[in-house]
């Protein structure tokens, strides 16, 4: 059984412990278990998606090994100077598409919509748990590959816990916003749309941009043009998730030239429902965190060169990393341009 320990030197929870085997009827062995057909070997999916001939498009279960569990109670104790809770949240599967092998950008218009729909509808659900702090949604995608891993699908998991990274987010986000009473991001895409040295692709809707400092080569940033600090909120009708789908399979196109593996996260809000550690906590997050999705192709699969201390060294820049992707035809089927 995992469980959630808190390092005191960096403030950082730590899920360890041993991670449940996967029950003997849902070992689908070589098997893919998440194709159509093999739906006994998951657990009976919380939400799916249907095409008109009726079959699903896209559907939603929880994790077969799950790394948390929303049955048990926090069990918040303290070891000496340690702390420790129960691995208390959920854990999910969204499969993407019934086609095996297929990655996010060769999904079709109406799949990519359909799984966004779904990161969406499981985060507003999920969030109404006032036990967890925070729901991110991320997807390791990886090259071809056999089994389940080489079926198209994102993850999603609810903590009791912020995660680090997302702190350092919020914490500056409220910082730049403190001072100036401007959201760091919308500050950031004007200037970075003025100087549209680092700008790969933009919309009346979304941009995409190499941040400025990238921590790994072809790191990609989407974000809303309009301000917008829940990803879950503002992706709130079809047209606006049909003109995201179409804009993240643009982007990740271009991304699948230079590396089919890659990572995708989505950075929101925090739940709002939780309580709060400290009074005041999230009292501007609604204007001061901007919500967005992070992209890092892993070009060669090991960690980035100095990455271990949390310090990288990027060998290409952001603007290089720009020019490269924005000279990429991301039509389908579309190589290199001659542009
Ligand atoms: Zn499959
Ligand atoms: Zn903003
Ligand atoms: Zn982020």
């Amino acid at each position: 059984m995992t469980e959630l320990r808190l390092d005191p030197l960096r403030r950082r929870w730590i899920v360890t412990g041993k991670r449940p085997s996967i029950p003997e009827d849902l070992d689908s062995g070589a098997l893919c278990a998440f194709c159509p057909g093999n739906e006994r070997f998951t657990p009976k999916a919380i939400c799916e998606r249907h095409s008109m001939d009726g079959a699903w498009m896209s559907r939603v279960f929880p994790d077969r090994a799950p790394l948390f569990r929303v049955e048990e109670d926090l069990g918040r104790t303290g070891e000496g100077l340690f702390d420790r809770m129960n691995a208390v949240g959920a854990h999910e599967i969204v499969v993407e598409t019934p086609r095996h092998g297929v990655t996010f950008a060769g999904l079709t218009d109406e799949e990519a919509a359909s799984a966004i729909g779904l990161w969406r509808d499981r985060i507003l659900d999920l969030k109404q748990d006032r036990r967890l702090r925070y729901v991110s949604v991320f997807k390791h995608q990886r090259g071809p590959q056999t089994g389940h891993e080489g079926h198209g699908h994102s993850q999603i998991l609810a903590t009791p816990i912020i995660p680090l990274l997302l702190e350092m987010e919020f914490r500056w986000s409220l910082f730049q916003f403190e001072r100036k009473e401007r959201c760091l991001c919308c500050d950031m895409i004007e200037q970075e749309v003025r100087a549209s040295k680092r700008v790969v692709d933009e919309t009346g809707d979304f941009i995409a941009l190499c941040p400025y400092a990238s921590r790994a080569p072809y790191e990609l940033l989407i974000l809303p043009r309009n301000h917008a600090s829940a990803f879950e909120r503002d992706v709130d009708e079809a047209g606006r998730v049909r003109a995201l789908a179409e804009f993240l399979k643009m982007n990740l196109r271009r991304i699948e030239d230079i590396s089919p593996a890659l990572q995708l996260i989505v950075h929101t809000e925090p739940n709002l429902a939780a309580p709060v550690p400290t009074q005041g906590w999230w009292k501007s997050v609604h204007e001061d965190f901007h919500w967005h999705i992070e992209i890092t192709p892993h070009l060669d699969g090991g960690p980035p060169p100095l990455g271990a201390e949390g310090f990288y060294f990027n060998p290409i820049s952001a603007e290089e990393a720009a020019t490269v992707l924005r000279a990429l035809n991301p039509s389908p089927g579309g190589g290199a341009s001659e542009a």
